[in-house]
């Protein structure tokens, strides 16, 4: 740099909050079924999530932006999920996680598995598998993260 070049940077406010939101995904403290112990693996000091801004797992829905939809969801169950999303403040996003959530996985002839959890809440990002690998679901909050800041995969 010659003397008198100044270093600058600009941008939108727009393209900063989504860099803040995408860098700051903090998940609610929300498991199904055996999907559950894979989330909860990438909190794992070998796959360490707090890279990604995501180490902290919220015990509220007022303090969270995604929802990680991991296990088999119930016609029971479908109400309450819906009632602890609307409790998420905007913007907010989800994860569906293994292919009970996302079509009923092994259980979609029971009569009471909801076949896909996005026709009870919008999903963002699918990540398949029985069970999808803690990897995988790092690569899905990856992904969410690039989708937020209107990026594509190159
Ligand atoms: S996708 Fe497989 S591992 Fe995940 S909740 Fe369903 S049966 Fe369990």
């Amino acid at each position: 740099m010659k003397t008198g070049d100044v270093g600058l940077l600009t941008t939108t406010l727009d393209q900063a909050l989504e860099w803040g939101r995408s860098n700051s995904l903090w998940p609610l403290t929300f498991g199904l079924a055996c999907c559950a112990i894979e989330m909860m693996a990438i909190q794992a000091s070998n796959l360490d999530i707090s890279r990604f801004g995501s180490e902290i797992f919220r015990n509220s829905p007022r303090q969270s932006d995604l929802m990680i939809v991991s296990g088999t969801v119930t016609k029971k169950m479908a109400p309450r999920l819906r009632r602890i999303y609307d409790e998420m403040p905007y913007p907010k996003y989800v994860i569906a996680m293994g292919v009970c959530v996302i079509q009923g996985g092994p259980y979609n002839q029971g009569y009471s598995v909801v076949l896909g959890v996005d026709r009870v809440v919008p999903v963002d990002v699918y990540v398949p598998g029985c069970p999808p690998t803690p990897e995988a679901l790092t690569h899905g909050i990856i992904t969410l993260q690039k989708k937020i800041r209107n990026e594509t995969d190159r």
